[in-house]
């Protein structure tokens, strides 16, 4: 028979902190506290498996529950010396839901419950108080009422009033027995009416209504929802604990609270906590009468004038700090914990892993390694990498003048200035041109994701904190100030107003995203200082992980950055992003429009200089460290003419008409230029363009061979689909490389390698590995390619494939592991069999989303690639895979 409820309490207990799955974590929790000898009050746990049978099979339950719910009750009692409904000494219980993660959608718990007409008299005659008694019949009526029979608070708060209106009184201290003894007549007579059926009296009856009460809960709207925003499984389930009552509310030897182990904010190795004498439940987070320090340090750093528990309670203080080490060196981790006080004596209700800022996360880590109680690769796995961004955005210099002209929600951190844009597609042009830019919306959706990618901050004028500009932009590590609702955006003219201010597209502004504030004009910003502890929490992570982090970057100032960042090379280089801005781009149009080599030759001197330039400065910057340039692979329709003014311009350079060049652009124009003529297709039919960029990569690579550390090239081929595409180029290369080496006598090395991001260039694997030296995974395209997804048309339809649960994640987010894995697998296998040592990579988004950097780990991938400010998330992203990887084979070891 399947064990369907666990008890616990009286330093024993049938569950482990482990069986969450099966008890929920508080009832997990509470059962490993009783083992290690916590004072718990003792109680069961309905496991989340009577929950899976209770729906699976109509809202019945299986027959064996009724009587181990009896069976446990006894023990209760037993521990506790009182019985469950008897009038003389009634044992009273608590209800509390409990999932396996913490659920606001779930039931509220229900306090006192056991307690009728007669057993109120039981509980009189125990604490000889007969305001006591009444005040928590009142309680339970009023939480039953609520939460059980779904009655309005409303109504059992307007009674209170009226009762204390009568009796003129202002609060519920004032009240006498009599009061309280009024009002629970009044609202089971209320319960009556409204519902029209009696509040129960037996406590069995009670019991099982509110322990159906936590089981349907599991289901209700509020549940539903949170469920879904969260991804938790509906089958999960919850659990129901039944624990004895203690009562915080007894007298002034009484008292109830919360506490952390150590400080949430700071991460500080200090007691830290809250509490409030002769109170009840949650009366400290509901915030009616203000909450104590438990310490006297705390009482004077939150300037406050009542006792602090360790002055007030010093014995009560003492076993708390007592819990605070046991909990702590039994679960080495900072806990989050809620007791209370009965009589001077202890209880503690709850534990949990506590809730912190990254900043303490790191503190702690750190600490707790230097304690002993953790080694440094469990400090790197506690440390969640997408949360780390918070931590290396700049700041703005606090000496620098601000023109504060709106102020909004601190939305996503990190301070950013740029020129104004009102449209995603403004943003993305923009951003191409290499300009930096903020969004400006009223709100975001979904279509403006893609702009908000390019965008360097995010300002709306409407939403909240959890709005989707919001949730978005602290994804992706974008600053973002919402809901800076003074601001009156006009996108018919390209405007916003404030106050007296009129601001255009282009203007410059500057956000400050971890304070909400909107200023006129650029701020100038400060890089971050890293606390000593994100320090070494790296260090660690560097020396545990196996791949090595590259980052994408073409200008000298994405360079540095990353290099700050420690990356380990540029793992993708886009040249043709070196040709937006306004003088290159003419030149490049020319090549693009010119008819024969002779043009294209032309354009393409002018062009060379200006990326040896470019090259010389990546070079230097990265000090001998491996820099992948891809040869140009531009998608025609981004650099051909458009306008009448760039047709006139490309005309009068190129020394054509402007029909023709009209013509030639369209005759260029193609249906669908994401599989078009781009990538080595280019450099096939136009081989002086290889030919310029090896000439200027070498001309480069030399000149700084010559006073800096020899630069280490490795030149990728874009789009190939065959392995004579790549030997061809390969060719082109080499001789060239030939040639400067003999002008200049000095031999660089180098590498000539493949891009894959084609199924059949994955596919042709060993084929191509024959030629290329190096693969890089270009898993944006790889991803569109397999999937035959245009990844700038899927936003009208991405969400509701995530809602349907067609796909778990968008796959330009988070790599498709089944089927572009699939193919990263397979090429990188065929790949090795012809070329065992063969370098592999991956460059795209993918490469800094720590899931799919799992993922490289167990290919064995030898880096990856990403932008600039993700370097660091992905390096202890790689860490903890690599540290995942090797404590399963050590388990599978053993
Ligand atoms: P939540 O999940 O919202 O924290 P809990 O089940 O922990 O809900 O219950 C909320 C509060 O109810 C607890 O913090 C505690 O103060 C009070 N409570 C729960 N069980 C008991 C009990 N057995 N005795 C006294 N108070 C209790
Ligand atoms: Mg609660
Ligand atoms: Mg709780």
């Amino acid at each position: 028979m399947v064990k369907l409820v666990y008890v616990f309490g009286g330093g024993k207990a049938d569950g482990r902190s482990y069986m969450r799955n099966l008890l929920g974590s508080k009832g997990a929790n509470l059962a490993e506290m009783s083992i290690i000898g916590l004072p718990v009050p003792p109680g069961f746990t309905i496991s989340t498996e009577v929950c899976t049978y209770y729906y699976e099979h109509d809202k019945i339950y299986p027959d064996e529950l009724s009587s181990a719910i009896e069976v446990a009750i006894r023990k209760i009692e037993d521990e506790v010396g009182t019985v469950f409904g008897d009038a003389d000494n009634p044992l009273l219980l608590s209800v509390r839901s409990g999932a396996r993660v913490s659920m606001p959608g779930m039931m509220d718990t229900v306090l006192n419950l056991g307690l009728n007409d007669k057993t109120v008299n039981g509980l009189i005659k125990r604490t000889s108080s007969e305001r006591f008694a009444y005040d928590s019949y009142r309680i339970f009526i009023q939480m039953y009422a609520d939460v059980v029979m779904g009655l309005d608070r409303g109504y059992f708060e307007e009674m209170l009033d009226l009762v204390k209106e009568e009796n003129g009184i202002s609060i519920d201290a004032e009240l006498s027995a009599e009061d309280m003894k009024t009002l629970v007549y009044r609202f089971k007579a209320k319960v009556k009416e409204e519902l029209n059926k009696p509040f129960p009296e037996d406590p069995y009856e009670q019991l099982w209504g509110a322990i159906s009460a936590v089981f349907g809960s599991w289901k209700n709207h509020r549940a539903n929802i949170y469920r879904k925003l969260h991804s938790i499984p509906d089958n999960w389930g919850t659990a129901v604990n039944v624990q004895s009552m203690v009562f915080g509310n007894m007298g002034e030897d009484c008292a109830t609270g919360v506490a952390f182990t150590r400080d949430p904010s700071t991460g500080e190795n200090v007691f830290y906590g809250e509490f409030l004498v002769n109170a009840q439940g949650e009366d400290v987070v509901a915030g009616i009468r203000t909450p104590q320090s438990l310490t006297l340090a705390g009482k004077s750093k939150h300037g406050s004038d009542l006792p602090a528990m360790e002055e007030l309670m010093p014995e009560v203080f003492q076993q708390l700090s007592d819990v605070r080490l046991t909990l702590e060196s039994h679960y080495c981790d900072m806990q989050d914990i809620e007791f209370t006080v009965q009589q001077n004596k202890l209880y503690v209700l709850q534990t949990r892993k506590g809730k912190r800022t990254v900043q303490s996360a790191l503190r702690i880590a750190v600490d707790m390694c230097d304690e002993g109680l953790i080694t440094e690769r469990e400090a790197v796995l506690r440390i969640k990498p997408q949360e780390i961004i918070q931590l290396l955005h700049p700041t703005l210099d606090p000496l620098a003048y601000r023109n504060i002209i709106a102020k909004g929600l601190p939305a996503s951190p990190g301070a950013v200035s740029g020129k104004v844009v009102f449209s995603a597609n403004h943003a993305e042009i923009a951003a191409r041109k290499g300009e930096r830019v903020i969004m400006v919306r009223i709100d975001t959706s979904p279509d403006d994701i893609h702009g908000m990618q390019f965008a360097d901050g995010i300002l709306t004028t409407r939403g909240g904190m959890t709005s989707h500009a919001a949730v978005v932009a602290r994804g992706m590590g974008r600053p973002c100030v919402s809901g800076a609702n003074n601001i009156r955006v006009d996108y018919f003219n390209n405007k916003f107003f404030v106050d007296d201010y009129e601001v255009k597209a282009g203007d410059c502004i500057t956000i400050d995203g971890g304070l909400g504030e909107v200023m006129l004009g650029e701020v100038p910003t400060i890089q971050p200082k890293f606390s000593n502890s994100f320090v070494r929490i790296m260090e660690w992570a560097d020396s545990a992980r196996r791949m090595r982090i590259r980052t994408n970057a073409e200008t000298l100032s994405d360079a540095q950055i990353a290099r700050d960042f420690s990356a380990e090379g540029i793992g993708l280089c886009r040249t043709e992003h070196m040709f937006f801005e306004a003088e290159r781009i003419v030149a490049m149009r020319k090549m693009i429009i010119s008819t024969n080599e002779t043009g294209r030759r032309e354009a393409l001197s002018t062009l060379l200089p200006m990326q040896r330039a470019d090259f010389i400065q990546l070079f230097y910057a990265m000090e001998g460290l491996p820099v992948t340039i891809r040869l140009l692979d531009p998608p025609l329709h981004e650099f051909l003419p458009h306008t009448e003014e760039e047709i006139s311009e490309v005309a009068k350079v190129v020394g054509m008409s402007v029909e023709m060049v009209q013509r030639r652009a369209s005759e260029l124009t193609e249906s669908n230029p994401m599989l078009g003529h781009r990538g080595c297709r280019l450099a096939i039919s136009y081989p002086e363009i290889p030919e310029m960029q090896a000439r200027s990569i070498f001309e480069a690579a030399t000149e700084v061979a010559k006073c800096g550390k020899p630069p280490f090239p490795e030149i990728m081929i874009p789009l190939a689909a065959t392995e004579v595409e790549v030997r061809l180029i390969k060719t082109i290369i080499n001789r060239v490389a030939d040639e400067i080496a003999q002008e200049s006598s000095i031999k660089v090395n180098y590498l000539v390698g493949s891009m894959i991001e084609l199924p059949r260039a994955a596919l042709q694997a060993d084929k191509i590995a024959a030629e290329a030296e190096f693969f890089s995974f270009g898993t944006n395209d790889l991803t569109q390619t397999t999937y035959g997804l245009s990844r700038d048309d899927t936003s009208s339809f991405i969400h509701s494939y995530e809602e349907k649960g067609i796909i778990k994640a968008d796959p330009f987010i988070s790599l498709d592991q089944q089927g572009v894995g699939e193919l990263i697998k397979i090429a990188s296998k065929r790949a090795r069999s012809v070329r065992p040592n063969i370098k592999l990579g991956i460059c795209g988004e993918h490469g800094g989303d720590p899931s799919s950097i799992s993922f490289c780990e167990e290919v064995g991938l030898d880096y990856v690639s990403c932008s600039p400010f993700r370097v660091p998330i992905a390096r202890l992203a790689a860490a903890q895979a690599t540290i995942t990887r090797e404590d399963m084979m050590n388990k599978i070891k053993d």
